[in-house]
């Protein structure tokens, strides 16, 4: 079953009389065990299609198309089936993991909450699940942790928390929006390294948010690019980050080139030209 579907999604908002598109007819599809990377510069549409997924998009907003996840589709369902799916079927992960934890409690009840709720096991069940998916992705000792606040733990330590919250419920889909963009850049390749491993291990789909290429080349099967709302250009990784058919998505690539790549380009050229 695919794990997200979205068909000709459109986010309009009216502003001063206008209507203005964020998300501007995208259809992309997550199969299970693959990433596919939504990428784009900022404001180009990405977090307003993930929050579409979520039903968390702002009351303003107008939407049109359709989504489903796992399934299930997402359009007329109440607030409380919405919560219910968003539960069952979807982890999310953002940018900065202290945002979406919660300060004054455990990790342990952080973890075991959304189990326990969603999943209609029992607590030391749920705690065996928490401890097995801190496991997973890779915390030293869980026990540990399970007994510790969020601000005792690092940055990278957080995130790999939060992807553990999240596939503890054995997602359809996990959506990561930004996952990395607030870490150093070890510990982000340590992270993404791990949502690499986790995609085959759980079989879970994962829409990958990212304003850089780099972690698109790093991770993902295949890229949609974003432009104004719109997707410019789609496809396998090796296609369109080797061979880009859009003047964007060129642009984006040539923002991020490494010394190696510029330099092995300009001898390139000089080749060429001599
Ligand atoms: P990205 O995640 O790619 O950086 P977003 O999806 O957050 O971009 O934003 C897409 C566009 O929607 C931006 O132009 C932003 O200014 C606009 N936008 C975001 N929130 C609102 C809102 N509540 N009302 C109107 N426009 C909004
Ligand atoms: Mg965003």
């Amino acid at each position: 079953m695919t794990a997200l579907q979205i068909e000709n999604l459109s986010v309009g908002f009216r502003t001063g009389g206008q209507d203005f598109f964020a998300v501007d007819d995208v259809s992309i599809t997550v199969e299970p065990g693959e990433i596919v990377a939504l990428v784009g510069e900022s404001g180009s549409g990405k977090s307003m299609t993930s929050l579409a997924v979520m039903g968390l998009l702002p009351n303003a907003a107008s939407v049109t198309g359709e989504i489903t996840v796992g399934g299930t589709k997402v359009s007329g369902l109440s607030r409380r089936e919405m919560e219910d799916l968003r539960g069952r079927r979807m982890g999310m992960v953002f940018q900065e993991p202290m945002t979406s934890l919660n300060p004054v409690l455990t990790i342990r009840r952080q973890m075991t909450e959304g189990p326990r709720r969603h999943l209609g096991v029992d607590r030391p069940a749920a705690e065996r699940l928490a401890q097995d998916a801190l496991t997973e992705v890779g915390i030293p000792d869980p026990a540990a942790v399970m007994g510790q606040y969020p601000h005792q733990l690092s940055g990278g330590m957080r995130q790999r928390v939060m992807i553990a919250a999240a596939l503890a419920l054995k997602p359809a889909l996990l959506i990561a929006d930004e996952p990395t963009t607030a870490l150093d850049v070890t510990v982000q390749a340590q992270v993404l390294d791990l949502l690499v491993a986790l995609k085959q291990r759980s079989g879970s789909g994962i829409l990958l948010i990212t304003h850089d290429i780099g972690v698109v080349a790093e991770t993902a099967d295949r890229v949609a690019v974003m432009r104004r709302g719109k997707v410019v250009e789609a496809g396998a990784v090796s296609q369109v980050l080797f061979s880009p058919q859009h003047e964007y998505t060129r642009t984006l690539l040539a923002a991020h080139l490494t010394v190696d790549e510029a330099l092995a380009l300009r001898a390139a050229e000089r080749e060429g030209m001599s």
